[in-house]
Protein backbone atom coordinates (compact mmCIF):
# COMPACT_ATOMS: atom_id res chain seq x y z
CA UNK A 1 0.00 0.00 0.00
CA UNK A 2 1.51 3.42 -0.69
CA UNK A 3 1.59 5.89 2.11
CA UNK A 4 -0.72 8.67 1.70
CA UNK A 5 0.79 12.40 0.58
CA UNK A 6 -1.43 15.16 2.17
CA UNK A 7 -1.06 18.00 -0.62
CA UNK A 8 0.86 20.89 1.56
CA UNK A 9 -1.33 23.57 0.54
CA UNK A 10 -4.13 21.66 2.81
CA UNK A 11 -1.52 21.48 5.68
CA UNK A 12 -2.46 23.95 8.58
CA UNK A 13 0.63 26.37 9.31
CA UNK A 14 0.82 24.98 12.76
CA UNK A 15 0.76 21.29 13.33
CA UNK A 16 0.24 21.28 17.35
CA UNK A 17 -2.96 20.40 18.14
CA UNK A 18 -2.41 18.31 21.66
CA UNK A 19 -4.21 19.06 24.73
CA UNK A 20 -1.28 19.89 27.26
CA UNK A 21 1.90 20.36 26.45
CA UNK A 22 -0.24 22.32 23.98
CA UNK A 23 1.32 24.74 21.07
CA UNK A 24 3.39 27.58 22.60
CA UNK A 25 3.32 30.51 20.33
CA UNK A 26 6.16 31.11 17.98
CA UNK A 27 6.15 35.04 19.21
CA UNK A 28 6.69 34.18 22.72
CA UNK A 29 9.53 31.73 22.09
CA UNK A 30 11.56 34.26 20.28
CA UNK A 31 10.67 36.87 23.11
CA UNK A 32 12.50 34.30 25.61
CA UNK A 33 15.19 33.87 23.15
CA UNK A 34 15.87 37.85 22.80
CA UNK A 35 16.03 37.78 26.74
CA UNK A 36 17.57 34.85 27.56
CA UNK A 37 21.01 36.34 28.26
CA UNK A 38 19.86 38.99 30.95
CA UNK A 39 17.23 36.16 32.48
CA UNK A 40 17.96 32.69 31.88
CA UNK A 41 20.55 31.63 34.64
CA UNK A 42 19.65 34.48 37.07
CA UNK A 43 18.56 34.01 40.57
CA UNK A 44 15.01 34.07 40.97
CA UNK A 45 15.00 36.11 44.24
CA UNK A 46 16.09 39.01 42.76
CA UNK A 47 14.52 41.36 40.98
CA UNK A 48 14.64 40.19 37.46
CA UNK A 49 12.54 36.98 37.80
CA UNK A 50 10.18 37.74 40.35
CA UNK A 51 9.27 41.12 38.17
CA UNK A 52 8.18 38.54 35.54
CA UNK A 53 6.29 36.50 38.52
CA UNK A 54 4.50 40.21 39.68
CA UNK A 55 3.78 40.52 36.22
CA UNK A 56 2.08 37.45 35.62
CA UNK A 57 0.02 37.44 38.94
CA UNK A 58 -1.44 41.04 38.52
CA UNK A 59 -1.87 40.03 34.60
CA UNK A 60 -3.90 37.27 35.98
CA UNK A 61 -6.27 39.50 38.04
CA UNK A 62 -6.60 41.78 35.62
CA UNK A 63 -7.45 38.97 33.20
CA UNK A 64 -10.61 38.34 35.29
CA UNK A 65 -11.18 41.20 36.67
CA UNK A 66 -10.63 39.85 40.36
CA UNK A 67 -12.62 41.42 43.19
CA UNK A 68 -10.21 43.10 46.11
CA UNK A 69 -9.43 40.34 48.49
CA UNK A 70 -8.93 38.16 45.85
CA UNK A 71 -5.07 36.38 45.69
CA UNK A 72 -3.07 34.81 42.85
CA UNK A 73 -0.66 32.39 43.89
CA UNK A 74 1.67 29.78 42.68
CA UNK A 75 4.13 27.02 43.36
CA UNK A 76 5.94 24.08 41.52
CA UNK A 77 4.23 20.56 40.68
CA UNK A 78 1.45 21.47 38.33
CA UNK A 79 -2.33 20.46 38.63
CA UNK A 80 -1.07 17.53 40.27
CA UNK A 81 0.94 18.55 43.14
CA UNK A 82 -1.73 21.20 43.85
CA UNK A 83 -4.35 18.48 44.20
CA UNK A 84 -2.14 17.01 47.24
CA UNK A 85 -2.00 20.30 48.70
CA UNK A 86 -5.55 20.79 48.70
CA UNK A 87 -5.80 17.88 51.09
CA UNK A 88 -3.70 19.79 53.58
CA UNK A 89 -4.53 23.00 52.87
CA UNK A 90 -8.33 23.71 51.78
CA UNK A 91 -10.11 20.68 52.38
CA UNK A 92 -11.28 20.75 56.10
CA UNK A 93 -12.73 17.67 57.11
CA UNK A 94 -15.26 16.33 53.60
CA UNK A 95 -15.36 17.74 49.95
CA UNK A 96 -17.81 16.73 47.00
CA UNK A 97 -16.64 15.89 43.61
CA UNK A 98 -18.09 15.73 40.73
CA UNK A 99 -16.51 12.72 38.84
CA UNK A 100 -16.64 12.84 34.94
CA UNK A 101 -13.93 11.90 33.55
CA UNK A 102 -9.84 10.80 34.41
CA UNK A 103 -8.46 14.21 35.87
CA UNK A 104 -11.54 14.66 38.19
CA UNK A 105 -11.38 11.23 39.18
CA UNK A 106 -7.39 11.45 39.97
CA UNK A 107 -8.39 14.17 42.79
CA UNK A 108 -11.02 11.69 44.04
CA UNK A 109 -8.48 9.59 44.30
CA UNK A 110 -6.07 11.59 45.82
CA UNK A 111 -8.52 12.95 48.38
CA UNK A 112 -9.38 8.83 49.04
CA UNK A 113 -6.26 8.02 50.10
CA UNK A 114 -5.25 11.43 52.34
CA UNK A 115 -5.80 9.97 55.77
CA UNK A 116 -6.73 13.25 57.51
CA UNK A 117 -9.50 13.88 55.45
CA UNK A 118 -13.51 12.05 55.54
CA UNK A 119 -14.66 10.02 52.66
CA UNK A 120 -15.50 12.03 50.02
CA UNK A 121 -19.05 12.46 48.27
CA UNK A 122 -18.43 11.70 44.64
CA UNK A 123 -21.30 12.74 42.38
CA UNK A 124 -20.54 10.67 39.00
CA UNK A 125 -21.97 10.71 35.03
CA UNK A 126 -21.06 9.01 32.04
CA UNK A 127 -17.97 10.00 30.06
CA UNK A 128 -19.36 12.85 27.68
CA UNK A 129 -21.77 14.91 29.94
CA UNK A 130 -21.12 16.21 33.39
CA UNK A 131 -23.24 16.10 37.01
CA UNK A 132 -24.52 18.68 39.21
CA UNK A 133 -23.04 19.53 41.96
CA UNK A 134 -25.74 19.79 45.53
CA UNK A 135 -25.44 21.55 48.27
CA UNK A 136 -24.82 19.81 51.41
CA UNK A 137 -23.81 21.02 55.09
CA UNK A 138 -21.71 17.93 55.55
CA UNK A 139 -19.09 19.05 53.45
CA UNK A 140 -16.72 22.07 53.45
CA UNK A 141 -15.64 22.29 50.21
CA UNK A 142 -16.93 21.10 46.64
CA UNK A 143 -14.66 20.27 43.96
CA UNK A 144 -15.94 21.09 40.76
CA UNK A 145 -13.52 20.60 36.63
CA UNK A 146 -14.26 23.52 34.51
CA UNK A 147 -13.75 21.65 31.66
CA UNK A 148 -12.75 18.41 31.80
CA UNK A 149 -9.83 17.22 29.33
CA UNK A 150 -10.29 13.84 28.97
CA UNK A 151 -13.71 13.72 27.34
CA UNK A 152 -13.59 17.46 26.05
CA UNK A 153 -17.13 18.74 28.44
CA UNK A 154 -17.26 21.88 29.62
CA UNK A 155 -19.37 22.93 32.78
CA UNK A 156 -20.69 26.58 34.26
CA UNK A 157 -18.67 27.41 37.30
CA UNK A 158 -21.19 28.38 39.54
CA UNK A 159 -21.20 27.49 43.71
CA UNK A 160 -23.93 24.88 44.53
CA UNK A 161 -27.37 26.76 45.82
CA UNK A 162 -29.39 25.43 48.49
CA UNK A 163 -33.04 24.89 48.37
CA UNK A 164 -33.81 28.53 49.38
CA UNK A 165 -31.45 29.83 46.06
CA UNK A 166 -28.60 30.78 48.52
CA UNK A 167 -25.21 29.84 47.91
CA UNK A 168 -23.63 26.81 49.85
CA UNK A 169 -21.33 27.45 52.42
CA UNK A 170 -18.40 25.09 51.49
CA UNK A 171 -15.34 26.65 49.43
CA UNK A 172 -15.92 25.81 45.56
CA UNK A 173 -12.26 24.35 44.32
CA UNK A 174 -12.26 24.29 40.43
CA UNK A 175 -9.45 22.49 38.05
CA UNK A 176 -9.19 25.30 35.38
CA UNK A 177 -6.45 23.35 34.01
CA UNK A 178 -7.32 23.34 30.63
CA UNK A 179 -10.24 26.03 30.69
CA UNK A 180 -8.34 29.09 32.84
CA UNK A 181 -7.83 31.57 30.06
CA UNK A 182 -9.84 30.07 27.35
CA UNK A 183 -13.14 30.13 29.10
CA UNK A 184 -15.03 32.76 30.43
CA UNK A 185 -15.23 32.32 34.65
CA UNK A 186 -17.12 35.05 36.70
CA UNK A 187 -14.64 34.85 40.24
CA UNK A 188 -17.24 35.16 42.88
CA UNK A 189 -18.44 31.49 41.91
CA UNK A 190 -15.42 30.12 43.39
CA UNK A 191 -13.01 30.06 45.60
CA UNK A 192 -9.81 28.44 44.22
CA UNK A 193 -9.65 28.29 40.76
CA UNK A 194 -6.54 26.52 39.90
CA UNK A 195 -3.89 25.25 36.57
CA UNK A 196 -1.13 24.53 35.17
CA UNK A 197 0.01 26.50 31.87
CA UNK A 198 0.99 24.02 29.77
CA UNK A 199 -2.54 24.62 27.98
CA UNK A 200 -4.03 28.05 27.25
CA UNK A 201 -1.64 29.65 28.76
CA UNK A 202 0.72 28.63 26.22
CA UNK A 203 3.49 27.31 28.26
CA UNK A 204 5.65 24.54 29.98
CA UNK A 205 4.23 22.22 32.59
CA UNK A 206 5.35 21.89 36.32
CA UNK A 207 4.15 24.95 37.74
CA UNK A 208 0.55 25.76 39.17
CA UNK A 209 -0.87 28.80 39.81
CA UNK A 210 -4.65 29.67 41.77
CA UNK A 211 -6.57 32.57 42.41
CA UNK A 212 -8.12 32.11 45.61
CA UNK A 213 -10.96 34.39 47.15
CA UNK A 214 -11.00 35.86 50.80
CA UNK A 215 -12.41 32.89 52.46
CA UNK A 216 -9.94 30.34 50.53
CA UNK A 217 -6.99 32.37 51.79
CA UNK A 218 -8.56 32.34 55.56
CA UNK A 219 -8.42 28.43 55.16
CA UNK A 220 -5.10 28.25 54.15
CA UNK A 221 -3.51 30.11 56.72
CA UNK A 222 -5.91 28.48 59.51
CA UNK A 223 -4.82 25.10 58.26
CA UNK A 224 -1.41 25.49 57.27
CA UNK A 225 1.38 27.58 57.92
CA UNK A 226 4.09 25.17 59.07
CA UNK A 227 2.19 22.93 62.03
CA UNK A 228 1.86 25.63 64.80
CA UNK A 229 -1.64 26.12 64.79
CA UNK A 230 -2.70 24.26 61.92
CA UNK A 231 -2.04 20.58 60.54
CA UNK A 232 0.95 19.26 59.35
CA UNK A 233 1.82 19.52 55.56
CA UNK A 234 4.73 18.54 54.02
CA UNK A 235 6.23 22.03 53.32
CA UNK A 236 6.63 21.78 49.47
CA UNK A 237 2.47 20.89 49.69
CA UNK A 238 1.58 23.75 52.21
CA UNK A 239 -0.17 26.12 50.42
CA UNK A 240 0.38 29.60 53.50
CA UNK A 241 4.03 28.48 52.67
CA UNK A 242 3.21 28.97 48.60
CA UNK A 243 0.59 31.87 49.20
CA UNK A 244 3.67 33.95 51.89
CA UNK A 245 5.87 33.48 49.20
CA UNK A 246 3.89 34.24 46.14
CA UNK A 247 2.84 37.59 48.02
CA UNK A 248 7.01 38.20 47.69
CA UNK A 249 6.50 37.11 43.69
CA UNK A 250 8.55 34.22 44.70
CA UNK A 251 7.87 30.67 44.98
CA UNK A 252 9.17 28.08 47.75
CA UNK A 253 11.78 26.73 45.90
CA UNK A 254 13.54 26.82 42.45
CA UNK A 255 10.89 27.08 39.39
CA UNK A 256 11.58 26.85 35.63
CA UNK A 257 11.80 30.91 34.44
CA UNK A 258 11.33 29.79 30.48
CA UNK A 259 8.05 28.66 32.34
CA UNK A 260 7.11 31.61 34.41
CA UNK A 261 8.06 33.71 31.24
CA UNK A 262 6.06 32.21 28.51
CA UNK A 263 3.20 32.04 31.11
CA UNK A 264 3.50 35.60 31.83
CA UNK A 265 3.76 36.22 28.15
CA UNK A 266 1.05 34.80 27.00
CA UNK A 267 -1.66 36.71 29.35
CA UNK A 268 -0.67 39.86 28.44
CA UNK A 269 -0.77 38.78 24.80
CA UNK A 270 -4.74 38.19 25.77
CA UNK A 271 -4.60 41.47 27.85
CA UNK A 272 -3.38 43.57 25.09
CA UNK A 273 -5.58 41.86 22.23
CA UNK A 274 -9.08 42.46 24.51
CA UNK A 275 -8.50 40.56 27.75
CA UNK A 276 -10.81 37.19 28.28
CA UNK A 277 -13.24 38.33 25.29
CA UNK A 278 -10.71 37.97 22.89
CA UNK A 279 -9.16 34.75 23.97
CA UNK A 280 -12.40 32.99 24.69
CA UNK A 281 -13.69 34.39 21.46
CA UNK A 282 -10.85 32.48 19.55
CA UNK A 283 -11.61 29.21 21.37
CA UNK A 284 -15.46 29.92 20.57
CA UNK A 285 -14.33 30.69 16.72
CA UNK A 286 -12.29 27.26 16.28
CA UNK A 287 -15.57 24.91 18.45
CA UNK A 288 -17.70 26.78 15.84
CA UNK A 289 -14.84 25.49 13.10
CA UNK A 290 -15.13 21.87 14.53
CA UNK A 291 -18.24 21.34 15.84
CA UNK A 292 -20.13 22.40 12.91
CA UNK A 293 -17.76 20.59 10.42
CA UNK A 294 -18.51 17.40 12.28
CA UNK A 295 -21.90 18.07 12.40
CA UNK A 296 -22.00 18.25 8.85
CA UNK A 297 -19.32 15.29 8.14
CA UNK A 298 -21.11 12.12 6.79
CA UNK A 299 -18.51 10.50 9.33
CA UNK A 300 -17.79 12.48 12.18
CA UNK A 301 -19.36 13.29 15.12
CA UNK A 302 -19.25 15.57 18.14
CA UNK A 303 -18.94 13.11 20.87
CA UNK A 304 -20.58 15.19 23.94
CA UNK A 305 -24.17 14.90 23.40
CA UNK A 306 -25.23 18.27 24.48
CA UNK A 307 -23.91 21.35 22.10
CA UNK A 308 -23.71 23.58 25.38
CA UNK A 309 -21.40 20.79 26.86
CA UNK A 310 -18.76 20.35 23.73
CA UNK A 311 -15.71 22.39 25.02
CA UNK A 312 -14.56 25.52 23.57
CA UNK A 313 -10.67 24.32 24.37
CA UNK A 314 -10.97 21.06 23.58
CA UNK A 315 -13.04 18.86 21.24
CA UNK A 316 -13.66 15.59 20.88
CA UNK A 317 -14.77 13.73 17.60
CA UNK A 318 -16.00 10.43 17.27
CA UNK A 319 -15.53 9.04 13.70
CA UNK A 320 -17.42 6.67 12.17
CA UNK A 321 -16.70 2.35 12.27
CA UNK A 322 -15.22 2.26 9.40
CA UNK A 323 -12.59 4.88 10.00
CA UNK A 324 -10.33 4.31 11.77
CA UNK A 325 -8.87 7.41 14.43
CA UNK A 326 -5.83 5.87 15.39
CA UNK A 327 -5.07 5.50 11.77
CA UNK A 328 -6.13 8.53 10.73
CA UNK A 329 -4.25 10.68 13.49
CA UNK A 330 -1.00 8.65 12.54
CA UNK A 331 -1.55 9.88 9.01
CA UNK A 332 -1.70 13.38 10.31
CA UNK A 333 1.70 12.48 12.50
CA UNK A 334 3.35 12.04 9.63
CA UNK A 335 2.62 15.31 8.06
CA UNK A 336 3.76 17.20 11.10
CA UNK A 337 0.28 17.30 12.51
CA UNK A 338 0.76 15.69 15.75
CA UNK A 339 -1.50 15.14 18.88
CA UNK A 340 -5.07 14.48 17.75
CA UNK A 341 -5.25 10.76 19.28
CA UNK A 342 -7.91 10.60 21.41
CA UNK A 343 -7.58 10.38 25.11
CA UNK A 344 -6.20 7.16 25.73
CA UNK A 345 -8.54 5.91 28.65
CA UNK A 346 -11.15 6.89 27.40
CA UNK A 347 -10.90 4.08 24.27
CA UNK A 348 -13.11 5.54 21.63
CA UNK A 349 -12.46 5.55 18.11
CA UNK A 350 -12.06 9.60 18.43
CA UNK A 351 -9.53 12.42 17.66
CA UNK A 352 -9.45 14.77 20.27
CA UNK A 353 -8.38 18.50 19.30
CA UNK A 354 -7.29 21.38 21.37
CA UNK A 355 -8.92 24.32 20.49
CA UNK A 356 -6.44 26.73 23.01
CA UNK A 357 -6.51 30.54 22.32
CA UNK A 358 -2.83 29.86 21.10
CA UNK A 359 -4.16 28.05 17.78
CA UNK A 360 -5.31 29.48 15.23
CA UNK A 361 -9.03 28.47 14.26
CA UNK A 362 -7.84 28.95 10.37
CA UNK A 363 -5.67 25.88 11.49
CA UNK A 364 -8.37 24.15 12.49
CA UNK A 365 -10.28 24.61 9.78
CA UNK A 366 -7.13 23.28 7.65
CA UNK A 367 -7.08 20.34 9.95
CA UNK A 368 -10.87 19.26 9.39
CA UNK A 369 -10.03 19.96 5.66
CA UNK A 370 -6.91 17.46 5.98
CA UNK A 371 -9.19 14.79 7.82
CA UNK A 372 -11.86 15.10 4.84
CA UNK A 373 -9.07 14.26 2.05
CA UNK A 374 -7.64 11.15 4.17
CA UNK A 375 -11.14 9.99 4.99
CA UNK A 376 -11.76 10.01 0.90
CA UNK A 377 -8.94 8.48 0.32
CA UNK A 378 -8.78 5.32 2.73
CA UNK A 379 -12.50 4.67 1.35
C1 LIG B 1 -3.81 18.52 32.22
C2 LIG B 1 -4.79 18.47 33.33
C3 LIG B 1 -4.41 18.10 34.63
C4 LIG B 1 -3.02 17.63 34.96
O1 LIG B 1 -2.13 18.68 34.98
P1 LIG B 1 -0.59 18.42 35.40
O2 LIG B 1 -0.01 19.79 35.35
O3 LIG B 1 -0.03 17.46 34.42
O4 LIG B 1 -0.60 17.86 36.78
C5 LIG B 1 -5.38 18.12 35.60
N1 LIG B 1 -6.64 18.49 35.35
C6 LIG B 1 -7.04 18.85 34.11
C7 LIG B 1 -8.47 19.24 33.90
C8 LIG B 1 -6.12 18.85 33.08
O5 LIG B 1 -6.52 19.19 31.85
Amino acid sequence: MTELEIPRELLPADGRFGSGPSKVRPDAVASLSAEAAGYLGTSHRQSTVREVVRRLREGLSHLWSLPDGYEVALGNGGTTAFWDAATFGLIEQRSQHLSFGEFSAKFVACVKAAPQLGDPEVITAEAGTHPEPRADQSVDAYALTHNETSTGVMMPVRRPRNTSGEPASGLVLVDATSAAGGLRVDPSEFDAYYFAPQKCFGSDGGLWLCALSPAAVERIERLGGGGERGRWAPHSLDLAIALENSRLDQTYNTPSLATLFLTALQVEWFNENGGIEFAAGRCDASAEILYGWAERSSFAVPFVAKPDERSHTVGTIDLAAGVDATHVAGILRRHGVVDTESYRKLGRNQLRIALFPAIDPADVEALTRCVDWIVERLA
